[in-house]
């Protein structure tokens, strides 16, 4: 079997196929500490792509509440049972074995999806039942059992640094990954990664319904349509990323699930890939700077080994064994980094949501200071920069300031009373 270079993974792995890379990759950063579960990424995903016959269980977006939730059910702890029945203990880090570019978060010691597979499979996965799939919201805003009387609650419970009650709403969608697992497993070779890119496609013609996409994607995200026969899955929606909506003709636009967000936790963007499968140093995009300067958003489950492509910012109350498994050994340093967050990332987080349009770069005007305070014992001070998004071109197409300017309405406003 062919090797490829993992950089998530710091190390080469096992793949059907030999390294081919898009020249941009379709990527985004999810902050989790903003996301307030509204589900409107959800809905703005179901009303515009899977509201047909056939599609009714479809959540190609979906936002979960972990520790209990999942969708399909138990879809996590399911891979990662499997991979630790074929390989045990194995799922462990040499995080002495990190350099900058080829394995930021260290070594990954473990086998991953594509290792542990079976003799004649391509991919350790499972095919879920049908009941799994009928509760999307199932342990909506369920927090973690904490041992109290009956009728009262713990009065620290939920006190920082770390809660001992929790939860977190995860947002989830197909991760376009650079090895995707449903691509390698695919018998008809009906599944593609878009040159262009990055963006993961079933072709509905060559599809014959096997569902080998949907046991083998780790993340559970083909699924399989009763009424076409045939499989589907998120499409990045790439019609905006072409350029094709209407709105915005000939600008590339951010998928519904990410423009219609309410907490404002979602940025997306198209990252430059080397041929190499390594991201092009662009010290001033604003995914190139949260992912690989800043190291604040990690990967979901890396060990899995697809290489996904939405980076998440690790909620800072949660128990760190939880999140060390989930985001993998880069946990402890980006919730620090978030928890005191640098002047520059405090300004790039302005950005999340700012403007439907995809920003390829960004750039800085320092403003004056704020707030000081001390975190964890050392100072930490709050400036107003204004960050600037700018499109393809360079051209501006937002600016935001950290402190939020106020605006007073006119006292005979229209919509007054
Ligand atoms: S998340 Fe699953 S469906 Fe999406 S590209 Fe990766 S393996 Fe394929
Ligand atoms: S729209 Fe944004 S805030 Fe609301 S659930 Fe989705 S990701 Fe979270």
């Amino acid at each position: 079997m062919p090797e490829v270079h993992n950089w998530q993974l710091g190390r080469k792995m096992a793949y059907r196929f030999p390294e081919r890379h898009p020249r941009r990759q379709f990527a985004a950063v999810f902050n989790i500490n903003r996301c307030i579960g509204c589900q409107t990424c959800t809905m703005a995903c179901k009303s515009t792509w899977t509201f047909s016959r056939g599609q009714e269980y479809m959540w190609w977006n979906n936002v979960e509440t972990k520790p209990y939730g999942g969708y399909p059910q138990f879809w996590d702890v399911k891979a990662l049972e499997l991979l630790e029945q074929a390989d045990p203990g194995g799922q462990t880090w040499n995080t002495r074995q990190r350099d900058d570019r080829a394995s930021p978060y260290g070594q990954y010691q473990g086998k991953t999806l594509f290792e542990a597979a079976a003799k004649g499979q391509e991919v350790l996965g499972y095919l879920p039942a049908d009941e799994e799939w009928r509760a999307p919201n199932i342990y909506e805003d369920t927090p973690t059992a904490y041992p109290v009387a009956a009728g009262t609650y713990h009065p620290t419970g939920e006190s920082l640094p770390e809660h001992r009650t929790w939860f977190f709403h995860l947002q989830r969608l197909c991760n376009h990954c650079s090895y995707p697992a449903c691509l390698a497993a695919c018998p008809r070779n009906a599944i593609y990664k878009r040159p262009e890119d990055g963006i993961v496609l079933i072709d509905q013609k060559r599809c014959r319904g096997y569902k080998k996409c949907v046991e083998a994607c780790p993340y559970k995200k083909p699924m399989f349509n009763a009424y076409t026969r045939v499989s589907e899955k998120c499409i990045g929606c790439y019609p905006r990323v072409e350029g094709r909506e209407p709105l915005f003709p000939g600008t590339p636009v951010e998928p519904r699930c990410m423009a219609a967000c309410v907490g404002k936790i979602r940025l997306h963007g198209l990252v430059g890939v080397n041929p190499d499968g390594s991201w092009v140093e662009d010290r001033r995009h604003p995914l190139y700077y949260l992912v690989r300067v800043a190291k604040v958003a990690l990967p979901l489950y890396p060990q899995f080994g697809t290489q996904p492509n939405i980076y998440y910012i690790p909620p800072r109350w949660v128990p760190r064994p939880y999140l060390r498994q989930m985001f993998g050994p880069g946990v402890d340093q980006a919730v620090e980094t978030y928890l005191a967050p640098p002047r520059e990332l405090l300004a790039v987080l302005q950005l999340f949501r700012a403007a439907q349009r995809i920003i390829f770069s960004y750039r800085i005007e320092e403003g004056g200071k704020i707030f000081e305070t001390t975190i964890k014992g050392r100072k930490w001070e709050m400036f107003n920069d204004t960050v600037i998004g700018l499109d393809r071109a360079g051209k501006e197409i937002v600016r935001v300031s950290v402190q939020e300017p106020i605006y007073t309405r006119p006292p005979r406003h229209l919509n007054s009373i």
